[in-house]
């Protein structure tokens, strides 16, 4: 399935817990202040990719824990996401987790999902998210993975179990 892409960073020990692979993808509704990737907002930008052939570059790596898709907001391009998500998790070679950043919250992404949109066809092949917009007045750099206090690590299976969202605090982070 065809995506806008940023760019993809086949090396990653900062986008979550482990050896990881990220995806960039391309198009952000939210612009945020002091955003650090401004240059991935218009959806038109950066280039056009495939699903299918990002997942064979991501798949050449055994080492890999896990991929994570950020932005841009993976959710403003929900259904090709969800496609390499799943291919991600169907794929039996090696288990890989799946984490996406989102300027969406949780509790949005719930309310506002949609056919259209393709929210809950994501939400449903992420392990984890990191959800909300960053708030540059709030900005710290003790956070695991999150730029500001406002944004949660969540385990994305447990929350739609329970119904609320589920949140993993940063020394529980610390281990995994
Ligand atoms: S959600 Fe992320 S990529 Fe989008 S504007 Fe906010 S910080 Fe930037």
């Amino acid at each position: 399935m065809k995506f806008r892409c940023a760019g993809l960073t086949p090396e990653s020990i900062v986008d979550g817990p482990g050896y990881r692979f990220t995806v960039w993808t391309q198009g952000c509704p939210h612009n945020c202040e002091g955003c650090h990737n401004p240059q991935t907002h218009d959806p038109a930008g950066g280039f056009e990719a495939d699903t299918e052939e990002v997942f064979r570059q991501i798949i050449s790596d055994p080492l890999l824990d896990g991929v994570t898709l950020s932005g841009g907001d993976p959710f403003y391009q929900a259904k090709p996401m969800a496609d390499l998500a799943r291919k991600i998790h169907a794929y039996e070679g090696f288990k890989l987790n799946v984490i996406a950043y989102t300027g969406f919250t949780y509790e949005e992404l719930i309310a506002d999902a949609n056919e259209e949109n393709g929210f809950m066809e994501l939400l449903r092949e992420c392990d984890y998210i990191i959800d909300g917009r960053f708030e540059l007045a709030q900005r710290s750099l003790e956070l695991k993975f999150r730029g500001s206090p406002n944004q949660r690590f969540i385990d994305v299976k447990k929350s739609l179990d329970k119904g609320v969202p589920v949140v993993i605090d940063d020394e529980t982070l610390s281990m995994m």
